[in-house]
């Protein structure tokens, strides 16, 4: 190249910068465009058929599970990866399982707050979607939590010999599922959404199939190391936001209405990272917390 070219992209390089800039931040928020969500009206209803869809090319599993915290103390907002998700330690879950154990209710109540909330990535083709037809056939990663699970493991291990197993995640022998949301005594709710019977997806063509598999997301990222921070890191920002009493709170509803969990009192402690209980509040996931963050 020589310097007079040089010199005239001295200009256009810094486009090109921002634009690299821009792109890298936008995978880190919450308008990460990998993403797909259901567009919900304004009574809370979406309706959409999607296909979840197997490992991505090079991972053993159709799916990533993590946990994550997202709540609010006088000191500002602690949205991070839970560490139990590696099998680590996490000062959260620590200092819940502390509130739980004193039995008090007010304490219970302010753990279930801060809970750690289970969630699962997988990647998905969007087979139909009313709100946003542009969507159709195309490849996104999709963030759901227990409930859903729970019809996908339904689905692969069925209640009654009646019923053939199936693996959902299969091109040719999986289901699409018709994902309808409502909205019940605040929640957001799944219950109605189910697999449509066993159907090859894009007609069976392999040369197709391979083709939209080679557009599905890794989802190793999910469950890196590097994306989790170390317990010191987590308990120093636990104690900027939380301040030196674990039993403050902020007098804002808007961290209570949606993401308060209901009764899990049946278990002995659900903060203690080895048990895998999960509240009916579950789907309402971190993304609620980016958004309102967003629109502060
Ligand atoms: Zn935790």
């Amino acid at each position: 190249m020589s310097f007079a070219d040089f010199k005239k992209r001295s200009q256009s390089s810094i486009n090109e910068l921002t634009k690299k800039i821009e792109e890298t931040n936008k995978k880190e928020s919450y308008t990460d465009d990998r993403f797909w969500r259901p567009e919900l009206d304004k009574s809370s209803n979406g309706y959409a058929v999607i296909r979840f869809l197997p490992a991505p090319e090079g991972e053993d599993l159709p799916w990533a599970k993590y946990y994550s915290h997202g709540f609010q103390g006088k000191g500002g907002w602690f949205i991070e990866n839970c560490p139990t998700t590696l099998g680590q330690k996490c000062p959260v879950c620590e200092s819940n399982s502390e509130l739980w154990n004193s039995g008090v209710e007010k304490d219970k109540d302010i753990a279930r707050n801060r809970k750690r909330r289970l969630h699962y990535v997988s990647n998905i083709m969007i087979v139909s979607d009313p709100a946003n037809p542009q969507n159709e056939g195309k490849v996104f990663l999709y963030k759901f939590g227990k409930k859903i699970f729970d019809k996908i493991n339904d689905a692969m291990n069925p209640e009654f010999e009646d019923e053939d197993a199936i693996n959902p995640f299969d091109f040719w022998g999986g289901a699409n599922f018709k994902l309808k949301v409502r909205k019940v005594a605040g929640f957001i709710n799944y219950d109605k959404s189910e697999f449509e019977s066993t159907s090859a997806l894009l007609d069976g063509n392999d040369a197709n199939l391979e083709v939209l598999w080679k557009t599905q997301y890794a989802l190793a990222e999910f469950v890196d190391p590097a994306n989790f921070k170390s317990y010191t890191e987590l308990k120093t920002k636990r104690d900027t936001v939380l301040g030196n009493d674990i039993r403050e709170t902020v007098s804002d509803t808007t961290t209570t209405a949606e993401t308060v969990s209901e009764s899990e009192d049946s278990t002995p402690n659900p903060f203690d990272s080895t048990t895998e209980t999960e509240s009916k509040g579950e789907e309402t996931d971190a993304l609620t917390y980016f958004e309102k963050l967003a629109n502060e």
